[in-house]
């Protein structure tokens, strides 16, 4: 028999090479600003055409290339950055494994003119799928310029992939953004299919965030400084009124790299405990140097997780970093601490129109008139000035103090602050709603504000947080579904494509018979995309895409507990698919909601600790009208 055995030619070697560092246009765009950076560049513009399938050039004005080097920067291993492997280790430069202009050339056709300051001519060269085409000398300014042209032109599977231009455009726009805010120092223009997106001068990392997300970040945001022999960290932190409830600004870096780290990421939220309505977060922009040699990123270009050797020391210094800066900037709301004596009324669950007198956010602007004890007059009072967004931050506060108060707190389960054990409390707390409710025929339900449901039971007058209760329904409705395996999936016409990071994407298949299980249908489409070709009934009209990507972004803070995991799932779908407030409620469905949250084990809380419902004790209201 022959030898079978033989050598891939280097074009095909680097095209294969090409499918892990360049996975679209965006991933280009990245390999080649980080070498302009690496290249000592000061100005860097970015000129991208149709999303960057036509084109994506780069002009720098850094030390450029002498014409060998021009040529050689496009072999595979060619780098003027590691001598030896100990190099790896050091994260200093952006580039480390010499790969990424060797993948560019092996799918795209490339142009590079180069000049360094002491040569009179530049060099040319044309490249296209790893054949040289052409080079020559040529006039050009001392830099570097580059173009790609026709991403993947010979690799037609992958051009096939790309996304549409506006999907591929926002990659560019956020893999663009991880750079230019590590370097305030370097000015950078962005312009696509001739629009000017980006104008970024040179300046400080306060000026780079605003001339990115805007003027009005300017007074949202706050520094922190923090130096130990472990870590330097620096950079800013949104004040707790800038928080939102999507699109947060979240930003790490660690020796200017942009980095993802969830257990970092949840060291800021605990910064911010109490200080922030659930569900909504802040911006950060944070920045950490540390030894190199105490980080692992797995030498992998493309790797955004990162390692570090003293995660839980760092975890804590960030965390007080941040405490320490609200604190320093009076965020920190007083209030928090004088409204201590008022967990009593909330323990008997009738601290109600109280809320409604709540001052304007109470974390930042703290009403002085305000009198927390003041409650019976208020009660009096309930058609005061009602405001939805203030009433969420109490709710915040609230929920800060009902935990304060509970004796269970301990009981309370590990890094979820807003997870009391509502089952136990309930115990405490437990309301006569059971054989007597529905009593009086001629009382009827009553939606107050588009937020609450009123109605009459022997012993007082009821309030149902509308939205929180049928969170409540869902999720008991969705938890049996998945135990009996019975959910209805709702196929969708055009199923939509999903993209998960690769941590996430082990994830998806770590919880994919849950998912199943609640109705999705999801397959996978080789590598880290996924089609979505059916959702559980009921999720009709959200966004299959967003949907999937919050579940599986919140239960995988929840950490690796598959029952944890399971909840945090449920929980997700639940909230995504309740009722809002404001959604004005019929009579029949007010009356179904209330009788479907009757029949359930615990109607008081929410899954995640918060209170349903309330009564204003008969009593209290006598007191009213003496
Ligand atoms: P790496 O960045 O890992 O070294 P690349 O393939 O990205 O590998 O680049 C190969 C080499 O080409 C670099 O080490 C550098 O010497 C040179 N180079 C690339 N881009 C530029 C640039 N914009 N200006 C000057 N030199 C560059
Ligand atoms: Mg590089």
């Amino acid at each position: 028999m022959s030898d079978i055995i033989r050598l891939l030619p280097d074009s095909v070697a680097n095209q294969i090479a090409a499918g892990e560092v360049i996975q679209r246009p965006a991933s280009v765009v990245k390999e080649l600003v980080e070498n302009s950076i690496d290249a000592g560049a000061t100005e860097v513009h970015l000129l991208i055409t149709d999303a960057g399938r036509t084109c994506i050039q780069v002009v720098d004005n850094g030390k450029g290339m002498s014409e060998t080097d021009a040529r050689l920067s496009f072999e595979r291993h060619a780098t003027s950055k590691i001598k030896s492997a100990t190099d790896l280790f050091d994260l200093h430069t952006m580039g480390f494994r010499g790969e990424a202009l060797a993948s560019i050339a092996a799918v795209a056709q490339v142009e590079l003119k180069t000049r360094t300051s002491d040569e009179e001519l530049g060099t040319r060269i044309l490249i296209s799928g790893s054949n040289i085409e052409l080079q020559e000398p040529v006039s050009c300014s001392v830099g570097t310029n580059f173009s790609i042209k026709n991403l993947f032109f010979n690799v037609p599977a992958r051009r096939k992939f790309l996304k549409p231009n506006q999907t591929e455009l926002n990659n560019i726009l956020s893999e663009f953004e991880r750079i230019v805010l590590v370097h305030p120092d370097v000015a950078f223009t962005l312009h696509n299919n001739d629009v000017e997106l980006f104008n970024l001068p040179a300046g400080g990392i306060r000026q780079r965030i605003v001339q990115i997300f805007g003027k009005k970040i300017n007074q949202q945001i706050i520094p922190i400084e923090v130096e130990t022999s472990l870590v330097k960290i620096s950079g800013f932190v949104a004040k707790p009124e800038g928080a939102r409830k999507k699109g947060a600004h979240q930003y790490f870096f660690v020796n200017n790299r942009f980095m993802k780290h969830a257990y970092f990421h949840h060291a800021v939220v605990d910064a911010y405990e109490r200080l922030l309505p659930p569900g909504e977060q802040v911006s950060y922009f944070i920045y950490m140097t540390v030894d190199p040699s105490t980080i692992d990123v797995n030498i992998h270009p493309t790797k955004t997780e990162i390692k570090f050797e003293n995660e839980t020391p760092i975890w804590q210094i960030l965390l007080s970093a941040i405490k320490e800066s609200l604190g320093k900037f009076n965020e920190v709301p007083s209030i928090d601490f004088d409204t201590i004596g008022m967990p009593l009324d909330l323990q008997e669950g009738t601290a109600f129109s109280s809320n409604d007198d709540s001052p304007s956010p109470p974390f930042v602007e703290i009403n002085h008139s305000y009198n927390p004890f003041d409650k019976a007059a208020s009660y009096g009072n309930g058609n005061s000035s009602y405001n939805p967004k203030p009433k969420v931050e109490w709710e915040a506060l609230y929920g800060g103090l009902e935990r304060a108060g509970s004796k269970t707190e301990s009981a309370a389960i590990g890094d979820d602050p807003f997870s009391p054990t509502p089952e136990q409390e309930q115990e405490e707390q437990k309301i006569d709603y059971n054989d007597n409710l529905f009593n009086d025929k001629s009382f009827k339900q009553y939606q107050y504000k588009g937020k609450y449901l009123l109605t009459s039971v022997k012993s007082g007058l009821m309030l149902i947080d509308q939205r929180r209760a049928h969170v409540r329904i869902l999720y008991d409705r969705y938890m049996k579904q998945i135990s009996q395996s019975k959910s209805v999936t709702q196929k969708v016409l055009f199923p939509e494509v999903i993209e998960f990071s690769s941590s996430e994407s082990v994830f998806v298949e770590s919880v994919m018979e849950n998912l199943v299980s609640l109705g999705f249908d999801l397959t996978n489409l080789g590598g880290r995309s996924y089609s979505i070709n059916g959702i559980p009934e009921g999720c009709e009209g959200l966004s299959s895409v967003k949907l999937v990507h919050e579940i599986i972004d919140t239960a995988m803070q929840r950490g690796s507990v598959p029952d944890e995991v399971k909840k945090s799932i449920v929980l997700t779908m639940a909230k995504a698919s309740a009722i809002v407030y404001g959604q004005a409620l019929s009579e029949e469905e007010m009356v179904a909601l209330v009788d479907e949250l009757f029949t359930l084990e615990s109607p008081n809380y929410t899954p995640d600790g918060k209170l349903i419902l309330s009564v204003i004790k008969d009593n209290d209201i006598e007191k009213m009208f003496h």
